[in-house]
């Protein structure tokens, strides 16, 4: 039995008849099987357990209570036997061989002339697996793997195709024609299939800032795509048999290129999984969701974007400094402090001009050159500042300090990232309601947060 040639067909048992000899689990499970053809089957067996039994009295099967006998063979278009005498299993299958009746004895490849595959059925798709009768459990392996792989739509494009069939069929004269003309229907209507992303904002660092569609789509991911700084509160949401992929910085030595994240959400996503990519704060402020919007755009594949509170918000509200305000600030500016280093990558001038409050993400490296640059704009050099290190976090630490004193109150203190460094009048505002300001509960309440630490999840390779 080395070669795999089996043919497969699919036969066509309506209101043909089917033998079972044997009344046992074995039995009862290839009746089963057999129920779907819609064939009148008879089983042959001096008795049957239960469950066949009930099946006989709802009439779904005929039942001749005896002992097999090579005279009840003359007519069934298919045979099994599932009995548990060899003897018997060996007569059925001589009989039927000699009556040219396909014949399957349950788990004695020899004495089969063919296998029922382990099948996996939707509207009018049928997908049936064979290991040429090496491993049933394999084969209903891979079933369950094809089962996964197939769009929810699969069966209702079928359908669908089925209803235009005739008509072009009629219509377009040529095979080929016709051929080119199916085959590019079916493209398109798999090409809508993807599975959607959604791009989540999970906030800056407490779990409970996530908005309820964020979490909704995270109970729902087949996949999970997320960086270092997303809590692990949040990924306990995903449901037990979600993939969870972990793509911060922080993972490993190395860290893992843009390409490479943009490639596991559309590779996933074109497999028709619900793939949600969760990142810090807003995706699209500074988190380079930008970049990942636009790679799915191009690879035509549909997504949402659902906001997040950005750090500089979380960071001004849990420190109680209002970004704008009547008396201080008509406006607030957020830029990355990764343009300090260049004096032409922002009109630095037009910033300090604009008197508005100032959130810099980012900045924590750049501090030097960011005060500098500012001071030599205009900016006092006594503007307050405030640089809150991971807001929102029960660890949250606040610094207060000058424009002056930026890069000198950062080396001192020894600031981590991530931090989020405010500059403005309105700084001055949190001494006034500084005793007065509540913690978000989830500040007192969290004892051991243990952020930073990733539970379960599937580093990348
Ligand atoms: N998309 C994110 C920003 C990503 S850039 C957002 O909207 O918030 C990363 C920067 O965000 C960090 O360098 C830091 O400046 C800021 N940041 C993120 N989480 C923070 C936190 N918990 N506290 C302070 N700053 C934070």
């Amino acid at each position: 039995m080395g070669d795999n040639n089996l043919l497969p067909i699919f036969l066509k048992l309506e209101n043909e008849s089917t033998l079972v000899v044997g009344g046992g689990n074995v039995a009862f499970q290839k009746i089963q099987q057999l129920l779907d053809s819609n064939s009148k089957i008879t089983v042959v067996s001096p008795e049957c357990n239960s469950e066949i039994m009930s099946l006989i009295s709802e009439n779904k099967i005929k039942w001749i209570q005896e002992n097999y006998d090579s005279k009840f063979i003359d007519s069934p278009k298919v045979i099994i036997g599932a009995t548990s005498d060899e003897q018997v299993n060996k007569a059925i299958y001589k009989d039927a061989h000699k009556l040219g009746i396909p014949v399957n004895i349950v788990d004695q490849p020899e004495l089969c002339s063919f296998y029922l595959g382990a099948v996996h059925s939707e509207g009018d798709i049928k997908v049936a697996v064979s290991t040429n009768g090496k491993s049933p459990a394999v084969a209903k392996k891979i079933r369950n793997m094809i089962k996964q792989l197939l769009p929810k739509e699969t069966a209702s494009i079928v359908n669908e195709l089925g209803k235009i069939r005739k008509s072009i069929q009629s219509s377009v004269s040529t095979y080929s024609e016709r051929k080119q003309i199916f085959d590019s229907i079916v493209e398109n209507q798999f090409s809508r299939l993807h599975g959607k992303v959604s791009l989540v904002g999970a906030g800056p660092g407490d779990p409970e800032l996530i908005s309820i569609r964020g979490a909704k789509a995270i109970s729902n991911a087949d996949v999970l795509v997320y960086d270092s700084l997303i809590h692990p509160d949040l990924l306990k949401l995903a449901p037990p048999n979600a993939l969870l992929v972990f793509v911060g910085k922080r993972c490993g030595k190395h860290s893992t290129v843009q390409e490479h994240i943009e490639d596991i959400i559309i590779t996933n996503s074109k497999k028709g999984r619900y793939v949600v990519r969760l990142k810090g704060g807003d995706p699209f402020v500074f988190g380079r969701g930008g970049e990942e919007a636009e790679a799915l755009a191009k690879n035509n594949i549909q997504f949402e974007v659902i906001p997040g509170v950005s750090a500089g918000l979380g960071s001004a509200a849990y420190s109680g400094i209002p970004l704008t305000h009547r008396d201080y600030a008509s406006g607030t500016i957020f830029i990355t402090g990764h343009s300090a280093k260049d004096e032409n990558a922002m009109d630095w001038n037009a910033i300090v001009k604009s008197k508005m409050t100032l959130v810099i993400y980012m900045g924590v490296k750049n501090a030097t050159e960011l005060s500098k640059r500012l001071i030599q704009n205009g900016m006092v050099d006594d503007m307050p500042v405030a640089i809150i290190e991971h807001a929102t976090l029960p660890f949250q630490k606040i610094y207060e300090s000058t424009l002056r004193e930026l890069p000198n109150e950062i080396t001192n203190s020894g600031v981590k990232a991530p931090a989020i460094i405010i500059i403005g009048q309105v700084v001055t505002l949190r001494g006034k309601f500084e005793n007065y300001l509540q913690s978000p509960t989830y500040l007192n309440t969290i004892e051991n947060p243990q952020f930073g630490e990733i539970p379960s999840i599937y580093k990348l390779k």
